[in-house]
């Protein structure tokens, strides 16, 4: 299936939501590192969560979703630009046992970032980590920092992340205001590989037959990650001489892995030199100027 968001509405009810399948976007994050499998499933759940929230919000630049956590699993981050270009990564220690929100993350927090690029101010909403699943905690999130009623089916396998989310509009939207219910029954009994199989059109018709939907086009979701050399040339920069040199003199270069892509940045002696000859040269100039 090709990786896709979609949005639809409910044209006589307050409803409205977003189909999202990534397939070769999830599969691009698992080559890249080797998860533990309680850890993937958690990722590819939030991702199709950071999809869908993205396709929801009127906004140009990057949303960050992010948790934060005391337990095995220290951190999971997903991005989703408003183009849909997406990227993701997780840190862990040991890992316990048992699977699951409550048992890997333990007491956490759950934050989210829009990142509106150009130097122009973000935004960021944290609440704590509540609910067991990621589904159950965006949907706090969302009812907590947002005001809004939301809720996500989410589920992934080896090749796919996938997931519908449905969102209460205000009453004026439509005249069957009583429509909310009903529609979250109904997804609820959705099957996880119903999610992961069907494609949005096929979805509706199984959930919402009596319904009359209006399907909007589908959007395109891609793997793309930001690092770039340049990004690690800064990054030296503000770590500075000392500190750079030190690392120079213990193991003749500098290796910066980025953490989303796994992509191997190195700067040997001469090229690390030549970072901050070139930072000295350009401040001097500015100093002249
Ligand atoms: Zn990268």
């Amino acid at each position: 299936m090709p990786d896709t968001i979609q949005r639809f509405l409910f044209e006589h009810a307050p409803v409205r939501g977003e189909i999202v399948h990534l397939d070769a976007t999830w599969r691009a994050v698992r080559v890249r590192h080797e998860y533990p499998p309680p850890v993937t499933a958690l990722l590819g759940e939030m991702m199709a969560a950071a999809a869908l929230l993205t396709a929801t919000l009127k906004f140009g630049g990057t949303l960050i979703m992010q948790i934060q956590g005391r337990g095995p699993v220290k951190l999971l981050v997903v991005e989703c630009t408003s183009d849909h270009h997406m990227r993701a990564t997780a840190k862990w220690s040991q890992l316990p046992a048992e699977s699951g929100l409550a048992a890997l993350v333990g007491d956490g927090k759950f934050a989210i970032t829009l990142e509106p690029g150009q130097g122009r101010p973000g935004y960021q909403g944290v609440v704590a980590l509540e609910g067991a699943t990621i589904a159950e905690a965006l949907e706090q999130y969302m009812l907590r920092s947002e005001q809004i009623e939301t809720r996500l089916w989410l589920a992934t396998d080896d090749d796919c992340a996938a997931g519908l989310l449905l969102q209460r509009l205000p009453d004026s939207h439509g005249v069957d205001v009583d429509a909310w219910q009903p529609a979250n029954l109904l997804a609820d009994s959705l099957k996880p590989q119903e999610l992961i199989k069907c494609g949005a059109p096929e979805l509706l018709r199984r959930l919402y037959t009596a319904e009359d939907i209006r399907l909007f086009k589908p959007r395109p979701v891609e793997f793309r990650c930001t690092c770039s050399r340049e990004r690690v040339t800064s990054m030296l920069l503000m770590l500075g001489r000392n500190e750079v040199e030190s690392i120079v003199a213990e193991r003749g270069e500098v290796e910066v892995s980025c953490e989303f892509c796994n992509q191997r940045y190195t700067f040997d002696a001469a090229e690390a030199a030549a970072i901050f000859a070139l930072q000295a040269a350009s401040a001097a100039g500015a100093t002249r100027h």
